[in-house]
């Protein structure tokens, strides 16, 4: 249940503090002022960031022997996005304010009459549709290119690879064509961190059912998807699935839900997941003049398979799972800050930290660090004295700390911290990537 949880609006400033001080995220091209609305993953965020991708990759591909998965160019020719309906509906009312002239999002505003820069009322000019695709040029002289898009979503690159992949893979529906990549749209009022950008990356996979099928699947897969953000530690309590209303679907829908979280300032889309109908390989194969319907031999029919299409946003998930891990606690007369992330999302799984800096333990110490290293990400931190290095992992998220101090030269053994309980063990040095390994 998430009816009784409440937004902790702290925490925005907190998270983005955090993560320009440990290097999870960057505002980019900072030294020349910025450019508004893009970000750089630093050295821990590119971890998380790609161990956010890996974990929706292994459960949606990689333990699935019904989906396959995909990598389609992100440049489209302008064909595609009039047949997906992009071209002429991919649009948000954008207003201006007559008194400060800035721009906003019309359905995104608290009042739609009152402007939240400068507090003007009724200054608002008539809503105009603003298309949210990037066009450029392709070719090498200006003006004579072909006309291209940036996408604005990877499910396109899907569809129109519908019959590729189908005659490649000799999959029959129900099966899934996945992709992780970037997309683009030129947002009216991007904002809220990395929440809302014009440079994003999504995580979508179009799953191709029997027409008869596509409700129990949309059934299937609100539940899978739920499950995931859960199973990798996100506070249930925080994340909960909004069917939409009749009026906010889409033409072809027949149902839509969004996973929404308990952001700083609200409940707020992570991921949406559509019964798409058959619209889009319909719309393909009118404008591209292809068959794209599949010969179910088992039953001696032709049909165009319907879609269900769980779409997520990989930077926004990382965003609310940095969120969710973030806690503050009193250690004795101290405060820690701790990310209580789930080890396959936490940037380093382990951390070796050498006591002291002498050739005696460093050796050592950097042999363990390349054992555990062939088995997942490992930091090496030989700085500091060891309560602050301790401290400096609790706030990346490090599940384990390895010590190795002068007494392991003895007994050939580590002292390892648990993270969350700041429990420790000592283990056998052979031992200690199994130990991990186990955990995990
Ligand atoms: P919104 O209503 O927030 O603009 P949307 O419903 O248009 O989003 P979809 O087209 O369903 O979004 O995209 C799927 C997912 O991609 C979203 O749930 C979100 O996680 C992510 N996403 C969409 N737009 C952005 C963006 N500008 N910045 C970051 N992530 C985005």
């Amino acid at each position: 249940m998430s009816e009784g949880a409440t937004p902790n609006p702290e925490l925005f400033d907190q998270i983005v503090n955090l993560c320009k001080r440990r290097g999870f995220v960057f505002p980019s091209a900072e030294i020349y002022g910025g450019f508004r609305s893009t970000y750089d993953y630093g050295p821990v965020g590119v971890l998380m960031l790609r161990n956010v991708k890996d974990a929706w990759w292994r459960s949606m591909v990689q333990k699935r022997h019904d989906v396959v998965g995909l990598d389609a160019s992100i440049l489209g020719p302008p064909q595609v996005w009039e047949a997906s309906g992009h071209l002429a509906n991919f649009t948000d009312p954008l207003v201006d304010c007559k008194e400060c002239g800035q721009r906003f999002r019309e359905d995104k505003l608290d009042d739609p009459n009152l402007c939240p820069n400068c507090d003007s009322k009724n200054s608002f000019t008539e809503a105009r549709q603003f298309n949210l695709m990037f066009k450029t040029e392709a070719g090498p002289v200006a003006g004579k290119g072909a006309e291209a898009y940036l996408r604005p979503e990877t499910a396109q690159g899907m569809f129109i690879n519908f019959s590729n992949v189908q005659n490649s893979t000799r999959k029959k529906p129900p099966f899934g064509i996945a992709q992780i990549g970037k997309s683009f749209r030129n947002e009216i009022t991007p904002g809220n961190f990395v929440f809302r950008t014009r440079e994003f990356e999504q995580m979508e996979m179009e799953f191709f059912v029997p027409p008869e099928d596509a409700d129990t699947w949309y059934q299937y897969w609100c539940t899978e998807r739920m499950n995931w953000y859960t199973e990798h530690g996100m506070t249930a309590e925080h994340v909960r699935l909004r069917p939409h209303d009749a009026d906010e679907l889409s033409h072809y829908s027949s149902g839509t839900s969004d996973v929404e979280y308990l952001f700083p300032w609200g409940w707020d889309e992570l991921e949406g997941i559509a019964n798409r109908g058959d619209f889009d390989l319909t719309q393909h194969a009118e404008h591209s003049g292809s068959k794209l319907d599949f010969f179910d031999q088992a039953n001696d029919r032709r049909y165009l398979p319907h879609v269900i299409e769980p779409a997520a946003g990989a930077t926004r998930t990382m965003m609310a799972f940095l969120m969710d891990a973030y806690d503050v606690e009193k250690v004795g007369e101290e405060e820690r800050t701790v990310l209580h992330l789930h080890p396959r999302l936490a940037p380093y799984v382990a951390a070796v930290l050498p006591l002291s800096k002498k050739p005696e333990l460093m050796e050592p110490s950097k042999k363990l660090f390349a054992e555990l290293a062939d088995h997942f990400n490992t930091d090496f931190d030989e700085t500091q004295g060891i309560g602050k290095r301790y401290r400096r992992q609790d706030e990346i998220g490090t599940p384990y700390c390895v010590t190795f101090d002068f007494d392991s030269l003895e007994d050939h053994a580590v002292t390892i911290r648990n993270r969350d309980t700041m429990e420790q063990e000592r283990i056998p040095l052979t031992g200690v990537a199994a130990w991990i390994n186990d955990k995990l």
